[in-house]
């Protein structure tokens, strides 16, 4: 089954707890919290204090990116913060598993996410660490990026991989995905798919969840 995972920082902060309250009414599976350090990623949004108060007003599975340059020297504040599953970004940094255990360790799912240009051999020895990786389909960090196409390629060649490895790894998307694109990801792979402005100005958003967890 697909899940749905709704970027709440394409929500309206001003009423953070309403908008969070609106995705579990539209049945979502995930919050996706896209921190962003103004370094690694030009945008910068916020720290650990969010995911606390988001942790306060919801059951959802807290689906945090980060987007950090050298996430080692911040990761304890993550991961007591109640994340649920974290993804750290391949190019962010030199200590991939000391991160990974670390995280595991905590008890918390791993992902690791790969930049458009990052190619897929980068995971090869750490495919036992991880429980999911995000593809990034857009320019990560930036305002007014488009859906990269070539990315349909990379996730099909990761699903193959997986496969072949029988391991039960998710694929997630993350950027600029919308109702037009989001069949062609699902169909050549993806199973967690991160949603931004496409959700929260959708009129129907219950129906709208309805339909995308049921596309094949
Ligand atoms: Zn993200």
């Amino acid at each position: 089954m697909i899940k749905i995972a709704p970027s709440i920082f394409a929500g309206d902060f001003s009423i953070l707890g309403q908008q969070v309250a609106e995705l579990e009414k539209a049945g979502v599976d995930y919050v996706h919290v896209d921190i962003m350090d103004g370094h690694f990623v030009k945008l910068l949004s916020f720290g650990s204090k969010v995911i606390r108060d988001i942790k306060k007003c919801t059951s959802l599975i807290l689906d945090v990116h980060l987007m950090i340059e050298k996430p080692e020297r911040c990761i304890e504040e993550f991961l007591e913060s109640g994340a649920d599953i974290i993804t750290i970004h391949f190019e962010s940094t030199l200590q991939h598993k000391w991160l990974l255990n670390e995280i595991r360790g905590a008890g918390v799912k791993t992902g690791i996410a790969l930049n458009p240009t990052t190619p897929l051999n980068v995971l090869d020895y750490l495919y036992d660490d991880i429980d999911m990786v995000s593809i990034m389909t857009s320019n990560p960090g930036l305002n007014g990026q488009s859906f990269l196409p070539g990315m349909l390629n990379k996730i099909n060649d990761l699903q193959m991989k997986i496969i072949e490895l029988k391991r039960p790894i998710d694929i997630e998307v993350d950027g600029s995905i919308n109702e037009e694109n989001i069949k062609e990801v699902i169909r050549v792979g993806a199973n967690v798919i991160v949603i931004g402005r496409a959700f929260f100005t959708a009129m129907d958003k219950p129906g709208m969840v309805y339909n995308l967890k049921r596309m094949k």
